[in-house]
């Protein structure tokens, strides 16, 4: 089915909406390779591209520059992710009012994790915002911003169970956020079985899922074990033996990421956040097949649906 309507590229019959996430580069060679993606993947006209913030908050200035580069050298709507793990209420507080005064009026808001990595304790400071739902109230008393949170449709590891992960989303958007972009899931059924779920907990914003093209399964494979995501063993077979053979790799990885999002958009959803890795020609390729053309002209707005709300919502 999802093939079928690949072959005639699904998103020249059904709204589909983009958007693209970077990481602040480390060097100037990185940096030259992330503006090459940003300026390539700007003609797919994408809703809006984010830029993250470096665990422990590691990166604060380079996201800064970074978001700063693209509002002023592109058309893009740039949102920054903030995490508030490992800092005060204070220093928190000085970054948003920074980006702020920057321009900028669209924001990922999250709790992070501790600089060590994932999987290691989080501890909340005393003085600082405890999670992703006090960030976005924090974040709300500066401005109407547009507040985009984290979403785990497999839960976040250290959630005891389903319910404690849906009443932090639904204390996220009880605070004002506007759409919440999950963590990579790879079983669509898994991700429609979530998010019925959160339409039956009262959450009503757009769930958009995020998509992550496969560069190297090895290194997804590990990350997905530590922040618990599956990688269903269809996935498996589907990279085996191709670690030596990164062509046919990303001819795989563009089909599978594909394919994915044309089941997707056949169960009614419309919005996308990729995980491009700095990297253009996986997104490029994907949207491609979906039947996404670059200059198909001005910036799509975030759509407010996602495409994804209960009818009666
Ligand atoms: C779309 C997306 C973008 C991301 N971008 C970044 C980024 O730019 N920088 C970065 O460092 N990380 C990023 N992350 C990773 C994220 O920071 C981690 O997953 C982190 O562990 C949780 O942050 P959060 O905002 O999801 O947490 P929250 O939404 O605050 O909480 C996540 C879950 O943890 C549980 N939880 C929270 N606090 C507690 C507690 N005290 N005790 C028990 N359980 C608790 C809750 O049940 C909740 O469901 C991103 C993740 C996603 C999905």
């Amino acid at each position: 089915m999802a093939l079928f309507a690949l072959s005639r590229g699904v998103a020249r019959s059904h709204p589909v909406n983009v958007s693209f996430e970077f990481f602040p580069p480390v060097s100037e060679k990185a940096e030259a390779s992330l503006w090459d993606a940003v300026t390539r993947l700007e003609r797919l006209a994408p809703a809006f591209v984010s830029v993250t913030y470096g665990a422990g908050g590691s990166t604060r200035e380079r996201t800064l520059r970074t978001v700063k580069r693209i509002m002023d050298n592109t058309s893009l709507n740039v949102a920054a992710h903030l995490t508030c793990v490992g800092a005060s209420r204070e220093e928190v507080d000085a970054v948003i009012g920074e980006l702020n005064a920057a321009g900028v009026r669209r924001f990922v808001a999250l709790r992070g994790d501790p600089e060590e990595g994932v999987g290691q304790k989080y501890q909340p400071r005393a003085d600082g915002y405890a999670n992703g739902a006090e960030l976005v109230a924090g974040l709300k008393t500066f401005g109407d911003f547009d507040i985009s949170v984290s979403a785990y449709p497999e839960k976040h590891p250290e959630s005891p169970d389903f319910q404690t992960d849906l009443d932090m989303l639904k204390r996220k958007v009880d605070n004002g956020a506007s759409r919440a972009i999950t963590q990579f899931c790879f079983d669509n059924d898994v991700f429609e079985a979530y998010l019925e779920r959160v339409r039956k907990a009262g959450i009503y914003i757009p769930i958009v899922p995020g998509i992550l093209p496969i560069h190297h399964f090895g290194k997804v494979a590990s990350f997905a074990g530590r922040c618990g995501a599956s990688i269903p063993d269809w996935l498996h077979e589907r990279f085996d033996g191709l670690d030596e053979d990164p062509e046919t790799r990303q001819l795989v990885s563009s089909a599978v990421a594909a394919e994915q999002v044309a089941d997707l958009v056949q169960r009614g959803i419309t919005d996308f956040h990729f995980y491009t890795m700095n990297r253009a020609e996986l997104p490029l390729a994907v949207c491609r097949l979906l039947g996404i053309h670059e200059d198909r002209g001005g910036i799509q707005e975030a759509s407010g649906a996602g495409g994804n709300e209960p009818a009666a919502a």
